[in-house]
């Protein structure tokens, strides 16, 4: 009977180098900080919180928290949406359904909608993956503004810089 040793190598790790140019991980131990600051204002009793600026592939990942009577302004999205609800209850004016605390929700490419905290709501917090572009839009389409990855980091640099955090402190969510 050979004693022929047959390793296990299910909870070995990789053992070759990362590709040279993949870039690190981002790892944000808090992602619903402790430290106030760390939520950049947006609008009246609306907020987000950087969690990866992606500027090589166009695209944010953020916590948005809207407290009561917080609306985020009637906007469009060219290209697709993912959200998960982690606090909360919100809707959109322009859809019938309620998204609240667990919810996964897809926004299509094509959506227009504004978003709501009903009443009885002290405060919703959602990740939302937003990809490319918002364009801020009047009720007939009209493009008013837009928010893009650009523009995120630009409000997180100046927001971080007068807090005291220095502008420096959302370079560890770019990538
Ligand atoms: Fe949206």
């Amino acid at each position: 009977m050979t004693s022929q040793t047959v390793e296990d190598h299910s909870r070995t790790p990789y053992q070759l180098p990362f590709p040279a140019d993949a870039l690190a991980e981002i790892v944000v131990p808090q992602a619903i900080p402790e430290d106030e600051r760390a939520w950049v204002p947006q609008a009246d009793n609306v907020w987000f919180r950087p969690l990866c600026l992606n500027r090589s592939q166009g695209y944010w990942v953020n916590l948005l928290r809207v407290r009561k009577s917080g609306v985020l302004s009637r906007h469009r999205h060219p290209q697709a949406v993912h959200g998960f609800v982690l606090k909360g209850r919100w809707r959109y004016l322009e859809h019938d359904w309620v998204a609240e605390t667990g919810a996964y929700v897809f926004e299509a490419p094509g959506e227009t909608h504004t978003l709501v905290v009903p009443e009885d709501v002290d405060e919703m917090i959602t990740l939302f993956q937003v990809n490319g572009v918002m364009c801020y839009v009047d009720p007939w389409g009209e493009v008013t503004g837009y928010e893009d990855v650009f523009t995120k980091i630009d409000l997180c640099r100046k927001h971080y810089s007068a807090v005291g955090l220095g502008a420096e402190f959302v370079d560890e969510f770019i990538r």
